[in-house]
């Protein structure tokens, strides 16, 4: 049987040449980045040249890009320090962030007692920039954390604008580029953007490391304490190997952009176009020009399919996602999705489709096949 993997927003598979180049820095370079001797200082020109090839792909400064051990902790960090040392006194978000932004928000509102507001979102999932401008004509010091692309509906932030108007209005802005970074060109000279966020499993790059960007004279504070590793803002000794195969994979995602966006965009509009043809009750949650990568789908089943449809596809070796891989084997619906479907639609079954360079038509087929079968 062949497998089919169609759950690119959750992970990503590796590229071997990331393998390659991992495999040789944990079996050859294995020194401790902090030590003064040859392997020492192997290992930190590793990691430093990792830097500076990161930087240069989102055309950033490589003292502006921290390594940490996943998007997660880079969101906590950035959004916890802003509360506790930049002394930001109001978050304003939306209620279809990731978890790791929302949750953490949300644990600072009680901690700290902040105010939070949540932007109005579009009926397609898109924020409402009017309502965001709105909101930002208050007095306060504030942060905007708003994701560029939604990991569930694949729904797409501007952030060169969200940038102009966090700086009109002295806002700080903060985005989670998780599922971006990689996938589209992001020029930090001239992005207005204060923080980023990035995570190495979404570019077919490791597990278990990410980087925030930093702007420059930011005044962010640790989240935790030891040594004085990346200029004392996050200690712990550095994953030479995890932070060397990040920076090889966002290489190759940048120099392969352009032909594996076409390759992907085809298969989405190939895979609308099944199904609009198999079942044409089907409809597409958030924006249906949304990013090139996710299709979220509204499938005209009745709701008792729901909780069968992944196992269902999963027995025929096809992997797919009702939302977040955090929340797929839950039997809650998705908080995205709950703010723009109605009860009756939320109910019904949605999936997440979301695409690499690896897929094929062949792969479409088989999904479809499937959906068929049902
Ligand atoms: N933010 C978004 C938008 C994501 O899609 C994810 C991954 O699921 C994360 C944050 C968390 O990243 P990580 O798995 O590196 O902690």
């Amino acid at each position: 049987m062949k497998k089919v993997y169609l759950d690119n927003a959750s992970t990503t598979a590796i590229r071997p040449e990331v393998i390659r180049e991992m495999t040789k820095v944990m079996a050859d370079d294995y020194g401790n980045p902090s030590s003064t001797h040859s392997f020492g200082r192997n290992a930190k020109s590793i990691l430093e040249l990792s830097r500076k090839s990161i930087a240069k792909a989102i055309n950033a400064s490589a003292q502006e890009i921290i390594f940490t051990s996943c998007g997660t902790e880079a969101n906590n960090w950035i959004l916890r320090s802003a509360v506790s040392d930049l002394k930001v006194k109001r978050i304003i978000t939306s209620k279809i962030e990731h978890h790791a932004v929302l949750f953490t928000i949300q644990a600072l509102q009680k901690e700290f007692d902040i105010q939070v507001d949540y932007v109005n979102l579009k009926p397609n999932g898109e924020i409402d920039l009017t309502n965001l401008v709105e909101l930002l004509s208050q007095e306060h010091k504030t942060l905007v954390s708003l994701m560029q692309v939604n990991n569930e509906i694949g729904t797409v932030l501007d952030l060169a604008r969200v940038g102009q108007i966090c700086q009109q209005y002295k806002a700080l802005f903060h985005s989670d580029t998780v599922q971006s970074i990689g996938k589209t060109v992001l020029d930090l000279q001239v992005l207005a953007v204060d923080f980023l966020v990035s995570s190495a499993h979404k570019f077919h790059g490791p597990k278990g490391v990410g980087f925030a960007f930093v702007r420059k004279n930011s005044g962010l504070q640790p989240l935790f304490y030891g040594g004085e590793q990346e200029k004392g803002l996050r200690a712990g000794t550095e994953a030479v190997h995890q932070i060397a195969g990040m920076a090889k994979a966002l290489e190759l995602a940048y120099a392969n952009l352009e032909i594996e966006r076409k390759h992907i965009s085809d298969l989405r509009s190939y895979l609308i176009e099944r199904l609009e043809v198999e079942f044409p009750g089907f409809s597409i949650n958030g924006n249906p020009d949304g990013f090139y990568n996710i299709v979220n789908v509204l499938l005209p089943f009745s709701a008792e399919k729901t909780a069968m449809i992944l196992f269902h596809l999963d027995m025929k070796g096809i992997a797919v996602s009702r939302g977040s891989a955090c929340q797929s084997g839950s039997i809650k619906p998705s908080h995205v999705l709950a703010e723009m479907l109605s009860v009756e639609d939320l109910k019904k079954p949605s999936l997440r489709i979301s695409m690499s360079h690896y897929n094929s038509k062949e792969d479409v087929d088989l999904l479809i096949e499937a959906l068929k079968s049902i």
